[in-house]
């Protein structure tokens, strides 16, 4: 199987696919349970959200190891398995991915502060994304996405730490929101500008964003990181919408046909790899792809 990188290089577009925790609370999630769990105790349930991406059209499967760290284990006390519980989540993957999708281990963040904010420094979290990564990759991954990421200390430690100890392709996404100034950032205050010039200098392969908003506001993010890095292979992965709150839930109410719609204004922004956060689902990556497809 060719590289993703070379892939991208002739011009192609590639489909990620949409949330993994949508769909594990949909199979019974409950709040306050551990999502990276269900690699080792209910791993068809794992495999069969898998498949139904593939069935969708999705050239790449990420991984169900977003808290995949140290640091979010050991919530559930499970910090001990980070190794088991990451080779497993890309096990799994690769599975169903066989040899003609890319396998995509996913890296969140640590929801700890580096000092002076937190007690951690930039080498804790280098070892910490460190140990995910290896195993990833030990498991099949063919690259990783250090995503949801809104501080740049952080998600550069994770970078480093990916390129450094794997051969993985690298990607590293922010979640950006709109500002009451009309521009975009991260809740840590980061630009795309910002972001792209730092992850790239860390190693990123490929920047991108992700969550935060739906896809009008993804598409303005877009055009600000294809403007700030003009040679970069960028993703986008935006929520079904802006959150809505319904009966105390949040919920994502875009369509897979207004998704749709406007997938190839993304990839004229300048995306290069679409994929969905939070409430999408396999309507919306197929609808996606398909708008895409007429598009070219
Ligand atoms: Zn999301």
């Amino acid at each position: 199987m060719q590289n993703i990188l070379e892939r991208l290089k002739f011009g192609e577009i590639l489909f990620c696919d949409g949330a993994m925790g949508t769909s594990l609370q949909a199979r019974g999630l409950q709040p306050g349970s551990c999502p990276e769990l269900w690699c080792i105790e209910r791993a068809d349930d794992v495999r069969d959200i898998h498949r139904r991406y593939r069935q969708a059209g999705s050239d790449i499967v990420e991984c169900n190891s977003f808290g995949g760290t140290r640091y979010k284990l050991k919530h559930y006390g499970m910090d001990g398995r980070v190794g088991e519980i990451n080779h497993a989540a890309a096990a799994i993957a690769r599975e169903v991915a066989g040899e003609d999708q890319y396998v995509l281990g996913s890296v969140g963040p640590t929801g700890e502060f580096l000092a002076p904010l937190g007690p951690e420094t930039e080498e804790d979290f280098y070892e910490a994304f460190g140990e995910q990564i290896v195993a990833l990759e030990a498991g099949g991954a063919d690259a990783v996405i250090v995503e949801t990421m809104t501080a740049l200390e952080e998600a550069s430690a994770a970078v480093r730490a990916a390129k450094e100890k794997t051969k993985l392709v690298v990607m590293a996404s922010f979640t950006f929101d709109p500002q009451t100034w009309g521009g975009y950032a991260s809740i840590m205050g980061v630009t795309p500008e910002k972001f792209a010039e730092a992850v790239i200098a860390a190693g990123a392969d490929i920047i991108g964003a992700n969550c935060g908003t739906g896809p009008d506001h993804m598409i303005e993010i877009i055009k600000l990181l294809r403007a700030a890095a003009p040679d970069a292979p960028i993703i986008a992965m935006p929520n079904a919408g802006m959150p809505v709150i319904e009966n105390g839930q949040t919920v994502f109410k875009e369509t897979p046909e207004a998704m749709a719609s406007k997938a190839p204004l993304l990839v004229e922004a300048g995306a290069n790899i679409i994929g969905g956060c939070c409430g999408t689902g396999p309507a919306h990556i197929a609808a996606m792809k398909e708008a895409v497809r007429v598009c070219d």
